[in-house]
């Protein structure tokens, strides 16, 4: 028998006590279809990023990237396939037995209310628009294919602008929750929202408010992220909630997109974690962030929250190629250290730990020219699933380690290319952000 370092029977053990019953829930019942999940928790043996990214192309979900192994999710297809190359699988653990949670729950365990659901975060962000109504408002920018909105807030103090969804200030768009059960993602851009707004009156705030135009989208897959707690334990979900007709659901929304769609790290298997979905931007949400992003012409930088690990990437994530353009390299490269400095994550880019194509960041930068980065947010590199779901202590964490990145890189909109200057603030310089504010509470 295989014996395992202390800290993977920590994780499995945490895992057994947290894991859905059985795949018969509710939810089902109401969709009314048994659903395949048989993916598994594992450990597969990797030393590098080619043989990273022949995982990937496996179609397994990899979640952490360690010096001599990766985790992620896998099928069983999937694993005997890597297993007929010749690779090891270290650790293999069923996520479809596990007993627990709280049955009958549809939100977060008691333990992690804090975290907003669907229903809490669109509330969070109207009335965190209401409150500001002469600067900001709620839009929806399509709807998922449950037909839930896609909130997004919009901070600009230009009425005219705010009115038309069209501005001619340099913008940002910040999007978090890409996938579903990173629900740390949807907390860090919604207190981020709530931070402007509640620190207008402060002069370099403001100064920032008043020249940017601002986009926050907190939580792109709420179908995913509802389903995730829907039984009051998690399921470890990722993908969105489109039935593949197959008996299986969900695409990868992060794989989804079309730059280099389909060209390594995602799979054409409906139930592979990595799915990329029949056609690029085949789903509704990342349509809606594709029609979105092209009618803001006046877009510079986009950032996207995932977790976890503790890295800030960028482009590319379909090739191993560094970014051809030098000036946006650097600028990249430049932006990356620099934020790191603050969060103190890894900067680098996204195919140094395997290739992923078709994800948000190839697209944003590749087809649209935004300088574009990841942030995989805490907890570090764990190697355990329970990465996913820190507790709401790090919710508080996650947002102070990441506030400074957030306000350089609305700094920077107007001009990113001043990041390797010497000059790179105009409005920043000295800046120390305010304690944490108790706006989060509010729901
Ligand atoms: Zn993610």
């Amino acid at each position: 028998m295989t014996v395992f370092p202390r800290w993977t029977l920590a994780a499995l053990a945490t895992l057994s006590f947290s894991l859905p019953a059985s795949a018969q829930t509710d939810h089902h019942h109401r969709h009314g279809s048994e659903e395949i999940r048989a993916s598994r928790w594992v450990q597969i043996h990797a030393k590098d990023k080619t043989e990273r990214t022949a995982i990937a192309n496996e179609g397994v979900s990899i979640e952490a990237v360690r010096s001599d192994s990766v985790w992620g999710f896998a099928t069983p297809d999937q694993l005997q396939a890597l297993k007929g190359k010749g690779f090891r699988i270290l650790g293999s653990f069923d996520f479809t037995t596990g007993r627990g949670g709280h049955q009958g729950g549809f939100d977060f365990p008691a333990k992690d209310a804090k975290f907003h659901n669907y229903a809490e975060a669109t509330s969070a962000l109207r009335m965190l628009a209401s409150s500001h109504a002469d600067i900001a408002r709620t839009i929806s920018i399509g709807k998922t294919i449950e037909r839930r909105d896609i909130w997004a807030i919009h901070i600009n103090t230009n009425p005219d602008a705010l009115m038309s969804n069209s501005s001619s200030k340099p913008g940002i768009l910040y999007v978090g929750n890409h996938h579903a059960r990173e629900h740390l993602s949807v907390e860090v851009p919604l207190m981020f929202a709530q931070h402007l707004l509640k620190n207008r009156d402060d002069p370099k705030i403001w100064a920032l408010l008043d020249s940017r135009d601002i986009w926050i989208i907190p939580m792109l897959n709420p179908d995913g992220s509802e389903f995730d707690i829907a039984t009051g334990s998690y399921k470890y979900w990722r993908k969105n909630r489109r039935n593949n007709r197959d008996g299986t659901f969900g695409v990868d929304l992060n794989r989804n997109y079309s730059f280099g769609w389909g060209t390594g790290g995602s799979s054409k298997d409906t139930s592979s974690d990595v799915y990329m979905g029949p056609t690029p931007f085949s789903e509704p949400e990342t349509q809606a962030i594709k029609t979105f992003v092209e009618s803001q012409t006046n877009l510079k930088i986009l950032l996207s929250f995932h977790t976890f690990s503790e890295l800030i990437l960028y482009p590319w994530g379909g090739k191993y190629d560094p970014i051809a353009d030098p000036k946006d390299r650097a600028i990249h490269e430049k932006m990356a250290k620099t934020m790191a400095g603050w969060n103190k994550y890894k900067p680098q880019q996204s195919s140094d730990l395997y290739i992923a194509s078709g994800d948000t960041t190839d697209w944003a930068y590749g087809d649209r020219g935004l300088i574009s980065f990841t942030f995989e947010l805490s907890p570090a590199n764990t190697g355990g699933a329970g990465g996913f779901y820190p507790g709401a202590g790090m919710i508080d964490k996650a947002f102070q380690d990441n506030l400074r990145p957030c306000l350089y890189l609305l700094d920077l909109t107007d001009d990113p290319a001043r990041a390797t200057t010497n000059r790179p603030s105009i409005f920043l310089q000295n800046y120390v952000a305010p304690s944490l504010a108790p706006e989060h509470f509010w729901n």
